[in-house]
């Protein structure tokens, strides 16, 4: 059995949260770490919290890549974090700009506007003591990771990592996570990353409802694909796939501080 570490499940695509669960349960999957992106989503994330809190841990976040996002969004967000502090695992997700620099008409601008605003968002993980979900890929992993350092948090996952091969390096060294998605059964990028990691600081996601190619082609995309990219840790580390899950498992819980089922 394994988590998936970062799933939209406030997106309409699981509006069934049952049957979500039950398939993700038929899958080895028995929960998700659930994300937010707006005061919206984080709602409904929370809504999905309460009525699955077995198997749904949520974090609010404030996604750093939507340009449409006001700063009194921002201040909704924070209020929706410290009013329910001790009800979620993480804040998330949360992180730096990077996608919707290219072709944006200042994108220095952006990029100084987005630090200051994961500046506000990762004072509150410190207040908190809550861990966070970055979304920093590319050229913005190396920010992201001195702006961790900076703070002083000190639990954090870089979700659906790609990065090069030393800023990896460093995010690991600092004893951060860097989670993998299904993408990794087909792309080498990937794999290469996993290779090069430390079992233990790895996570597995689905970044569901966002979908892949190759062998996913045509298949729904929900939490039930992280016991796949489980499985494809465990080719790449050697290892058999019980060991790798239970540590996955082990490293989710470490990370987002939860109890063992
Ligand atoms: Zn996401």
């Amino acid at each position: 059995m394994v988590i998936d570490s970062h799933c939209h499940l406030h997106d309409p695509a699981f509006a069934d949260l049952k049957e979500t669960l039950r398939l993700s349960m038929a899958h080895d999957v028995w929960g998700a770490i659930a994300v937010g992106c707006d005061p919206e989503t984080n709602a409904q994330t929370l809504e999905a919290a309460a009525a699955a809190p077995k198997a749904v841990w949520a974090c609010l976040g404030f996604h750093p890549d939507r340009t449409d996002l006001t700063e009194d969004d921002l201040e909704r967000v924070e209020a929706q974090i410290a009013a329910h502090h001790s009800r979620i695992v993480g804040i998330g997700e949360i992180g730096l700009p990077w996608y919707s620099l290219d072709g944006a008409p200042d994108p220095g601008a952006l990029k100084t506007r987005g630090r200051a605003r994961l500046d506000r968002l990762l004072d509150l993980a410190i207040r908190w003591n809550l861990p966070v979900a970055l979304h920093a890929p590319h050229g913005a992993a190396a920010d992201a990771l001195a702006a961790l350092k900076h703070h002083g948090v000190e639990r954090a996952v870089f979700h659906w990592h790609k990065a090069p091969t030393a800023v990896t390096r460093a995010i690991v060294d600092a004893g951060y996570l860097v989670s993998v998605t299904p993408d990794l059964v087909s792309r080498d990028r990937d794999r290469d990353l996993v290779t090069g990691v430390p079992l233990d600081a790895l996570l597995v996601e689905s970044d569901g409802p966002w979908e892949y190619g190759g062998e996913f082609e045509g298949i729904d995309s929900g939490p039930w694909l992280a016991s796949r990219v489980a499985e494809e840790v465990a080719k790449l580390k050697g290892l058999p796939i019980e060991d790798v899950m239970y540590q996955l498992s082990s490293n989710t819980c470490r990370l987002f501080d939860l109890m063992w089922a």
